[in-house]
């Protein structure tokens, strides 16, 4: 029985092309030299919240999911703030994204924590099987001049305002401060202000994709292992509440009650207020009561999850023979078969009962 975690060779890191992601991640290293102003760490705060923002609420809630409307200048704006922070293009990102959640913990989700941990962090996007923009995904966008130009000029932005960063710390250091080496304390602003902070929101975004399917509480019984997680919410403006999220994913907030804290949401409630965003999608009550797990909902996800690794578990034992193995492997694909035959057929005759027990609104009316 293949293991899911054999990685195919396009599966593999392309370590060439993905040279530039490692050696980033050395560079903040160089602090220990050049040194870094106290307003340095204020930047790298303010630059991590600002960009989790674009990505989540841009990247995530708008590019991927269209949760809310906005003008044309408007969404390339939001594209332009996304980009800034080398998370690769914005329609490639979306685009991946939409697979991940038309295919959730299932063999063909791109980032599926099922295939081990650092594959769902960051393996999967560092591999040259993923490189490409997806493009029939993204009908919506794909015929938008400027974002097509964004989306391939990638590195702009980033780049940009890592300049914009360190002029800014040249100047700084030289009319607050005097500073004769205000060369080298400008580097020290721009590696703590800029590529650090950057590095931070790389792996608080990849965390939405590992950690957010591993650690935290289920609401909702979704096809997936998704979870809720206040730790991760917090990092990432709102995006722990995961398993809300994969619930229903057109809402443009993910924190669905008031104590699950969603910055994101907040941010765009306050541009709506401004005229900036427009309809903002709320989840419905109906959805808000729809399988829930402390009602009875079976909960296929999970079940999933722990039926797969069992196979693995029992695909290690030694058998006498082929045919003992064969007849093993026979009977757990079977047996999952058919209870997600009777499970799927119980939801749906659930459903059937309560749309006969709820009056029909016209008839009401
Ligand atoms: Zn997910
Ligand atoms: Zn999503």
């Amino acid at each position: 029985m293949a293991k899911t975690f054999d990685l195919a060779p396009d599966e593999k890191i392309d370590w060439l092309r993905t040279l530039p992601f490692w050696v980033f991640h050395l560079v903040p290293l160089a602090a220990i030299y050049t040194g870094a102003p106290w307003y340095s760490w204020l930047i790298c705060l303010f630059l991590y919240y600002a960009r989790v923002f674009f990505i989540t609420g841009g990247y995530h809630r708008y590019f991927s999911h269209r949760s809310y409307q906005m003008g044309r200048g408007m969404q390339f704006f939001m594209a332009l703030g996304g980009t800034s922070s080398f998370q690769r293009g914005v329609l490639w990102w979306a685009a991946h994204h939409r697979h991940h959640h038309k295919y959730s913990d299932q063999p063909e989700d791109v980032h599926s924590p099922k295939r081990g941990f650092m594959w769902s962090h960051m393996q999967w996007f560092l591999a040259k099987k993923h490189f490409d923009v997806q493009w029939d995904l993204i009908p919506d966008f794909k015929d938008n001049p400027e974002l097509k130009w964004l989306n391939k000029h990638e590195f702009v932005p980033g780049t940009l305002l890592m300049a914009a960063v360190f002029f800014a710390g040249y100047a700084i250091e030289t009319l607050v401060y005097h500073n004769p080496h205000a060369w080298t304390s400008a580097a020290g602003v721009c590696i703590i202000g800029f590529v650090l902070s950057t590095i931070l929101l790389w792996h608080g975004t990849f965390t939405v994709n590992s950690l957010a399917h591993v650690f935290g509480s289920r609401r909702f019984a979704t096809r997936d292992t998704s979870r809720n997680n206040l730790l991760i919410a917090l990092l990432t403006g709102g995006e722990g509440w995961h398993n809300n999220h994969h619930h229903y994913q057109a809402a443009a907030r993910q924190g669905f009650y008031w104590w699950e804290v969603d910055m994101t949401y907040y941010i765009l409630k306050g541009f709506e207020k401004l005229g900036l965003v427009r309809n903002l999608r709320q989840p419905p009550e109906r959805i808000l009561n729809k399988h829930l797990i402390k009602q009875g909902t079976a909960d296929l996800g999970m079940f999933h999850a722990q039926y797969e690794r069992a196979v693995k578990v029992l695909a290690n034992v030694q058998f006498k023979t082929a045919e003992q193995k064969k007849a093993l492997e026979d009977l757990l694909v079977a047996t999952r078969g058919k209870i997600d035959e009777i499970a799927r057929m119980s939801g749906e005759k659930a459903e059937e009962l309560l749309s006969k027990s709820e009056p029909e609104p016209e008839l009401v009316a």
